[in-house]
């Protein structure tokens, strides 16, 4: 699963279509027993590889769906999670060619090209999958893209039904900045 061999790759280079278990990713595993964030499809993945001297660069797309809070509302809401995926399999070795910085660890950050050490003859990209996976969940989940959130003052749900405290201004802690003056510049 998600295992690539090196040996395998062609001249055209090789081309991996799979799925497998969000929970048999170690890092998504971890993650869905730490947070909301529940995986409701298998992790699909298609890639394609190619190699460059002992270098191996992987793209594609990664996809599952997830669901995930809603970070106004607290409404759960199913989401699609696809991801363009790039990454670089790079032997461990003393010797790193000039072009591609020395890495000991994956880098987390998730800009530039991300590289994956391997040993042997296999590439494990389980955990690279899994991250960029993590990478693309949003920040601030949202069930749509104009939530009404909850009424701060009765929890209402607004996108299903009305309350009267919108209504009061008085009650609306910021009903004081309509009346406030910012000055000129
Ligand atoms: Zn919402
Ligand atoms: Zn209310």
């Amino acid at each position: 699963m998600f295992i690539l061999h090196i040996e395998s790759i062609s001249a055209s280079g090789w081309a991996l279509n799979e799925q497998a278990d969000a929970e048999g990713l170690p890092l998504l595993h971890a993650l869905s027993r730490e947070t909301l964030i529940h995986f409701t499809r298998p992790v699909q993945a298609q890639l394609h590889a190619r190699r460059l001297g002992d270098q191996v660069a992987i793209d594609g797309t990664v996809k599952t769906t997830v669901v995930l809070t809603c970070s106004r509302c607290l409404e759960h809401f199913e989401s699609d999670v696809e991801t363009n995926f790039s990454a670089t399999a790079v032997p461990e070795r003393p010797v790193v060619p000039a072009s591609i910085p020395k890495e000991e660890e994956i880098e987390l950050s998730g800009d530039g090209i991300d590289v994956i050490p391997y040993e042997g003859e296999s590439v494990d990209l389980r955990n690279e999958i899994a991250q960029q996976i993590i990478m693309a969940l949003p920040f601030k989940p949202l069930c749509q893209e104009h939530c009404k959130g909850l009424c701060s003052h009765c929890g209402t749900n607004l996108n299903r039904s009305t309350c009267t405290c919108q209504s009061d201004a008085a009650n609306n802690p910021f009903a004081v900045l309509k009346s406030l003056k910012l000055p000129n510049k």
